[in-house]
C-alpha cells in the first residue's frame, strides 16, 4: 500500500471521530518506517498478570509520626509510579528513619519502596530487618510494566500545591537515582525510544513533562510524521525497568549491605507495635490501608499481557485509542502490553476480553507501520 493511501485509510478508519490530523512531508520517509512491528498475536502470549496499584487521590503518603514509643515513617500509596518514584520517596523515608536516631530499623514491605529504603539504610550502617508477607517475585512491584514515568499517582483536583511542588523535587531525585542502573549488568534497566501519543493536545505538551522537560533526553514535540499517525507526539528516551531483574538485584544489594529478611504478615497494628525496633518504615503499599487505618487508599487494577521477546524492538509507546489506552514496553525477557486502570477493583483474575483487546489493539497499531 502506498503511504498516502495508508494514511487516508488510517484517518478514516482508526482515528474516526477524533480530531487527529495526519500529514507527512512529501518525499520524506518517516523515521518509524524501519521500526520492527510488535508481533501481537494470541499464539505469542506467554502470560497475563494482574496487579493492584496502591492509589491515593491526594498522592503518596511520605511523612512520619510517633506511635507509642516508636517512630513510624510512611512511604506508600504510589499508584502507578511506585517504581519510578522509588529513588525519591524511599530515600526521603530513609532520611526520616535515620533522623530518629536508632541503629535498628524495621522496614515493612519488600516491594520496590521497602527494598530501596532498606538498601539506603543498610548502606548507611543501620541494622535493617525487612518484614514482609510477600517477597519478590510475588509483590505488586514485580507486576509493574515498568516505564520510568511519573504519572497516574494522584488526582490533580485533590492534590495540594504543596504536594505538587515537593513531588516535582522528588521526581528529579528519583530520576537521578535510577541513572546509575541503566545498562548495568543484572539490573534490567534500559533506555527506550519512547512515544507519548495523543489525539488531542495534553496538558504536559504546554506545561512540560512531570519534573521538567530536561529529564527527558532527546525530547521532541511534533504534530506531523508521528508514530501510528497520531496528531500529537512527545518522543524522548525513557528508562524501561524489568522489575523481576531489578528487584532481585537490589534485594541482593540490600542483603550484601547487611539487611535481614523476615517473611511474616502483620494482622494488625498491635503486631507492628510489638516489634523490637523503635524505628519503623512502613512501605506496605496497598496493605497500609488495613494496617494503618488509611481510608484514602484504594486499588487501581491493572492487567498486563506478555508476549515472546523481540530483541529488535527498542521503542515504546503509550497510545490512547477508541477502545481505551494501549501501551507497549519492550523488555529483554518479553514484550509487555498494557493499558487498563480499573478504579476500586480488587479482583485479580485476568479478564480474557482485555487480553483480546490488547493483543488485537497492538496488532492494529503495528499494522500502521507498513507504508
Ligand atoms: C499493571 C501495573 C502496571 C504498573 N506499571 C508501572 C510503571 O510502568 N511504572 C511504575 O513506576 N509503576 C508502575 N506500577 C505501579 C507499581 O507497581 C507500584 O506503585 C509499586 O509496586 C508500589 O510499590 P510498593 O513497594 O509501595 O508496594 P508493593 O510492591 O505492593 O509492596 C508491598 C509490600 O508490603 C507487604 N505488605 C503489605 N501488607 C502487609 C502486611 N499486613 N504484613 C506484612 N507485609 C505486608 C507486601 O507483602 C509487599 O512485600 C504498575 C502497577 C501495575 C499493577
Amino acid at each position: 500500500m502506498r503511504r498516502r493511501q495508508f494514511l487516508t485509510g488510517l484517518g478514516a478508519a482508526s482515528l474516526a471521530g477524533c480530531s487527529a490530523s495526519v500529514s507527512l512531508q512529501t518525499g520524506s520517509r518517516p523515521y518509524w518506517a524501519d521500526f520492527p512491528p510488535v508481533l501481537s498475536r494470541m499464539d505469542r502470549v506467554t502470560r497475563t498478570v494482574v496487579g493492584l496499584r496502591p492509589y491515593r487521590p491526594q498522592g503518596y503518603r511520605l511523612d512520619w509520626e510517633t506511635l507509642g514509643d516508636k517512630t513510624v515513617v510512611h512511604s506508600y500509596g504510589h499508584g502507578g509510579c511506585g517504581v519510578t518514584m522509588s529513588w525519591g520517596t524511599a530515600v526521603v523515608a530513609a532520611d526520616y528513619a535515620s533522623e530518629a536516631g536508632h541503629e535498628d530499623v524495621a522496614v515493612l514491605g519488600c516491594g520496590v519502596q521497602g527494598l530501596t529504603a532498606a538498601l539506603t539504610l543498610a548502606r548507611r550502617g543501620h541494622n535493617v530487618t525487612i518484614y514482609a508477607a510477600e517477597l519478590p517475585p510475588y509483590t505488586t512491584s514485580n507486576i509493574a510494566g515498568v516505564l520510568w514515568m511519573p504519572t497516574t499517582y494522584f488526582d490533580r483536583r485533590v492534590a495540594t500545591p504543596e504536594f505538587l511542588a515537593w513531588d516535582r523535587e522528588l521526581i528529579r531525585k528519583a530520576w537521578l537515582g535510577f541513572i546509575p542502573y541503566v545498562n548495568r549488568p543484572g539490573y534490567g534497566v534500559y533506555w527506550a525510544d519512547h512515544h507519548s501519543l495523543g489525539m488531542q493536545q495534553r496538558r504536559d505538551w504546554t506545561e512540560g513533562l512531570p519534573g521538567g522537560d530536561d529529564i527527558y533526553p532527546e525530547l521532541t514535540r511534533t504534530t506531523e510524521v508521528n508514530l501510528f499517525g497520531y496528531a500529537y507526539q512527545q518522543r524522548f528516551k525513557a528508562m524501561i525497568i524489568d522489575p523481576d531483574y531489578y528487584l532481585d538485584a537490589i534485594l541482593q544489594d540490600a542483603q550484601l549491605a547487611g539487611a535481614r529478611i523476615v517473611q511474616r504478615e502483620f494482622a494488625d497494628l498491635s503486631e507492628v507495635m510489638a516489634l523490637p525496633e523503635q524505628t519503623i518504615v512502613n512501605c506496605t503499599g496497598l496493605g497500609a490501608g488495613a494496617l494503618f487505618g488509611d481510608e484514602d487508599i484504594f486499588p487501581v487494577r491493572g492487567q498486563l499481557t506478555h508476549l515472546l521477546p523481540q530483541e529488535e524492538i527498542n521503542y515504546s509507546y503509550v497510545a490512547p485509542t477508541e477502545n481505551g489506552v494501549l501501551y507497549m514496553f519492550p523488555r529483554k525477557t518479553g514484550i509487555v502490553l498494557g493499558g487498563t486502570s480499573d478504579y476500586r477493583e480488587w479482583d485479580r483474575t485476568p479478564d480474557p476480553a482485555e487480553i483480546t483487546r490488547m493483543v488485537e489493539g497492538h496488532a492494529e497499531l503495528a499494522g500502521r507501520l507498513r507504508i
